[in-house]
């Protein structure tokens, strides 16, 4: 009944999305919410998300296209199936100190309290920062109406026009707003004053990927290969939308609180309706050959780019460290030749992986359907975590170098 309720709510919503292949490929939302809403909990962390969503919706000024909204329980049962917590979804975050209850009146709110037409700095609470990029600093915040907990990424005008970084931010947001996959983080929307620029992005409970591969120093296979099928999950997912993330390094990554990937930091991604650019980007440990080498290829590349750069991804997780790591001179020699060696603790299959990812020919790099099937993503995602440890104890002869 509550779900039917919710459902209406949401039919007239929109979002615009020209990019979306006409091939039945969209999420269609009202199916979501009817088959993954189960408890009232989950309802009202649906309906906070919702009314958040709704807002997020007036503010775009579009009125022609359809909703799509991954619940909570969707991404929650993905990130189960990938990391194995089977950990249930969380009730709350902690706001400044306090601990948010997902509660009663959050779910009348839906219903009875008129969605603003837009977002202004007074509908947010803001609680503790959460960390400081080149541009300006993010703080945990929480919507009021809704109670809705998020992020809000604050820029500041002067510096993005002194670090002419406008166009980056504004690419950013264009694309970022208009994806929708559980291991993407969500841009909810945006607004400005005078001075600043505020970014309401989906808040990553566990942070940068980056620092529990410092804290860890490597990561374990079944660990590596749980962040690369989400990867080439979220990949796959931005490939049919057109969209090359042309930036992918583990600062870029950051995860969810069940520990699931959310790809993040779209400003240098691109829409490519031909799907071939030639402008040269990205940092240079993680940019392909292709890319280090503009005469080649007629000065264009693919989206095969963000498949090179998930090799060395790959590699990074498993070796604590990106395979051409050197001097900036030395890195780009190394890239151009693909020269890079595997540490002999890496599994063969893992070393599979790499080595057929880093290929120099763009076309002859596996694909992400490939990797999404690749033997040592299945032995880690499909046949289960404690499955593939038991077997890797009992084959320790995987592990010794070939
Ligand atoms: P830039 O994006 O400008 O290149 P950056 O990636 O270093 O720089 P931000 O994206 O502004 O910086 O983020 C700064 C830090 O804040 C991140 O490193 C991360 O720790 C934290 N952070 C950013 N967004 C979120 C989020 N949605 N949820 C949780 N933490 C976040
Ligand atoms: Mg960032």
């Amino acid at each position: 009944m509550a779900t039917r309720v919710l459902e209406s709510r949401f039919e007239h919503l929109s979002v615009n999305d020209e990019n979306e292949p006409a091939d039945g490929a969209k999420y269609q939302k009202s199916k979501m919410i009817t088959t993954t809403v189960s408890s009232s909990t989950q309802l009202s962390q649906n309906a906070s998300r919702a009314n958040l969503l709704k807002i997020a919706l007036q503010n775009q000024n579009t009125t022609s296209t359809i909703v799509s909204v991954p619940s909570r329980t969707s991404q929650w049962r993905a990130s189960r199936t990938l990391n194995g917590s089977g950990s249930p979804p969380m009730k709350g975050h902690s706001v400044g100190g306090a601990e948010i209850e997902e509660v009663a009146h959050e779910r009348k709110s839906m219903y009875e309290q008129p969605a603003p037409k837009v977002f202004h700095l007074g509908m947010f609470e803001i609680g503790r920062p959460l960390g400081k990029g080149k541009f300006g600093r993010v703080y945990l915040a929480k919507e009021r109406s809704s109670g809705y907990v998020c992020a809000l990424k604050v820029l500041h005008k002067n510096e993005l026009k002194h670090g002419d970084a406008e166009k980056q931010v504004r690419r950013e947001i264009e694309i970022q707003s208009n994806l929708r996959h559980p291991n993407i983080l969500r841009l909810f929307g945006h607004f400005h004053d005078s001075k600043r620029i505020f970014l309401i992005l989906e808040f990553a409970g566990k942070g940068e990927l980056y620092k529990h591969l410092r804290r860890e120093n490597r990561f374990p296979e079944w660990k590596s290969a749980q962040y690369v099928a989400q990867m080439a999950a979220a990949l796959k997912y931005c490939h049919k939308k057109h969209i090359m993330h042309r930036d992918i390094k583990p600062e870029n990554i950051l995860l969810g609180i069940h520990g699931e990937i959310k790809l993040s930091d779209f400003g240098w991604s691109v829409h490519a309706p031909s799907n071939r650019r030639n402008t040269l980007c990205g940092t240079l440990d993680y940019l392909p050959p292709e890319m280090l080498k503009p005469g080649r290829d007629k000065n264009t590349y693919t989206n095969k780019v963000d498949l090179w750069s998930l090799g060395v991804l790959t590699y990074e997780f498993l070796v604590g460290e990106a395979p051409f790591e050197d001097t900036p001179v030395m890195t780009q020699r190394k890239i151009e030749r693909g020269e890079m060696t595997v540490p002999s603790f890496v599994s063969p299959e893992a070393r599979d992986l790499i080595k057929k990812l880093l290929v120099i020919d763009p076309e002859k790099r596996i694909s992400l359907d490939e990797v999404q099937e690749h033997p040592w993503i299945i032995k880690y995602c499909v046949k289960g975590e404690r499955a593939a440890q038991r077997e890797s104890k009992s084959t320790g002869s995987r592990y010794s170098d070939e």
